[in-house]
């Protein structure tokens, strides 16, 4: 990547509303068959466009093809009946009614593959690609199998192993794992949760990142937040292992959270994607706020590793908001690269 300060999201854009109905999560689809084939396709484009018109440099999918960022990896794996369902904690937060792991798990073909090659046959910029990890998959589930979290939790890093490796092959040149159970289970994910974090990606040639966020701007999310006071450290408990992780880019949410900032120290070293845009508003950021949250990180990353991006994904906003977010996302990564190609000509 050439480009100082390359922007990117942290991965889901909002659907049409032709396709789903729009700033819901797990929006049923509006199409059926062949149409709704075609009409994920088209959404892709769409989608993929409003980010070049935008100027994002490493672009999504903006996960049009998939109702929900974790359900559906899981809805394409064998051994987790969907018909039999429990009512379950997710992420000590909220309760919800998720299948249940009946056998063993395995992916049987892959889930995102087609995708990410029509993507890719649509632009030669590079392309990230999200999938859930291993920690979050087994926080939305109930095991009637394994009896495990860490069993389940290991299964399912292999599966990613096999899907990442295909994504890779596919031309993807980031594969990034959405971990916001990372920022709740602090004992298991450095018992276990990086070290599967890390077999998911065993053997990868291409980037990886790890995106660990305080969830999307839904109702439940932003109750949590309002109980984790002035200051929120969930970063501190896990940053140092992840700094010794084989893990790329870590990947997080700064803008309007109570992070301190300083704490992005704990993972100096590694690409950080800082989240300068708030996906729990509507208020569309100016250039100038995001270029501040930017100069910010700029003390603890290193300005070749700083890559301006989303707190979370997008997909419950309006189309228009996303829209206006996009746009002040890159004008705000370009004040701040124009400061520093002044100051340090030669980056
Ligand atoms: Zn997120």
């Amino acid at each position: 990547m050439k480009t100082l300060l390359p922007t990117s999201t942290a991965g889901s854009l909002p659907k049409p509303s032709w396709l789903a109905e729009p700033e819901k999560l797990w929006s049923p689809w509006k199409l059926q068959g062949e149409e709704l084939a075609n009409g994920k396709q088209d959404a892709l484009r769409i989608a993929l466009q409003e980010q070049q018109h935008a100027g994002i440099d490493i672009v999504s999918d903006g996960e049009q093809t998939r109702q929900h960022f974790v359900t559906t990896f899981i809805e394409h794996l064998s051994g987790v009946d969907f018909a039999n369902r429990k009512t379950v904690r997710i992420r000590n937060r909220y309760d919800a009614s998720v299948p249940t792991v009946t056998g063993p798990v395995a992916r049987l073909k892959p889930v995102f593959v087609e995708d990410a090659k029509f993507l890719r046959q649509q632009t030669t910029q590079p392309i990230k690609w999200a999938l859930p990890g291993p920690m979050t998959m087994i926080d939305t589930l109930y095991d009637d199998h394994y009896q495990s979290r860490e069993k389940l939790a290991w299964e399912f890093a292999k599966i990613l192993n096999q899907e990442a490796k295909e994504l890779e092959a596919a031309g993807v040149d980031i594969i990034q794992f959405d971990e916001p159970a990372f920022n709740v289970f602090f004992d298991e994910v450095n018992d276990w949760g990086i070290a599967c974090l890390e077999r998911a990606i065993e053997g990868l040639k291409c980037e990886t990142a790890v995106h660990i966020c305080y969830g999307y701007g839904i109702k439940a999310n932003t109750d949590w937040k309002k109980t984790l006071g002035t200051e929120w450290r969930q970063y501190e408990e896990v940053f140092p292992k992840l700094q010794k992780s084989n893990i790329d880019i870590i990947s997080l949410e700064c803008h309007n959270s109570r992070v301190p900032i300083e704490l992005l120290e704990l993972v100096r070293g590694k690409k950080v994607m800082v989240g300068a845009i708030d996906v729990a508003t509507d208020t569309i950021e100016s250039a100038e706020e995001v270029a501040q949250t930017l100069r910010q990180a700029l003390q603890f990353v290193d300005a070749d590793k700083l890559y301006p991006c989303t707190n979370c994904g997008m997909a419950p906003l309006s189309r228009e908001v996303a829209r206006g977010k996009l746009n002040a996302l890159r004008a705000g990564a370009e004040i701040v690269r124009q400061e520093l190609l002044k100051e340090h000509p030669c980056l």
